[in-house]
């Protein structure tokens, strides 16, 4: 993973993970280079096949590439941010600290990677108050030139 391909993932995520959104500038953790499709089942450092996500995301979704859907208890693929698109799988709770899984994908996701995980949850009030937060519209890369 050359550090241009990092960068690369990194810009076009908005700087944010594309998980739970948080942005990576204030970040508590290093944030990563995830596979997708993990390197141990033959995925690739593809910019394809990769997402930039925060250090709990990226270990709460270690190898997985789908989970158990808590409401049908059946297993469902992962989000998969260069396939899904986010709106589709998660809404944000009315006061936007939580996301919900609106899919069978969302709501494995959710649980898996523990998107609503308590620090995560009380990161978003003070972003809030810093106007960081929610993602604007819905997780996707911010234009900057
Ligand atoms: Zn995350």
């Amino acid at each position: 993973m050359t550090e241009a391909l990092r960068a690369q993932v990194r810009e076009r995520a908005g700087r944010r993970c594309e998980y739970c959104g948080y942005p990576d500038l204030i970040r508590s953790g290093p944030f990563a280079v995830e596979h997708i499709q993990p390197r141990s089942a033959g995925g690739s450092d593809d910019l394809e096949n990769t997402a930039w996500s925060c250090d709990h995301c990226n270990g709460h979704k270690a190898a997985a590439t789908q989970a158990i859907d808590p409401v049908t208890g059946t297993m469902a693929p992962l989000y998969n941010p260069r396939r899904d698109v986010w709106k589709d799988h998660f809404l944000w709770s009315d006061d936007t600290l939580e996301i919900i899984g609106k899919t069978p994908t969302g709501r494995a996701t959710v649980e898996r990677l523990k998107l609503n995980r308590e620090s995560t949850v009380e990161a978003r009030r003070l972003l809030e108050v810093w106007g960081m937060h929610p993602p604007q519209a819905e997780i996707r890369p911010i234009r900057r030139r």
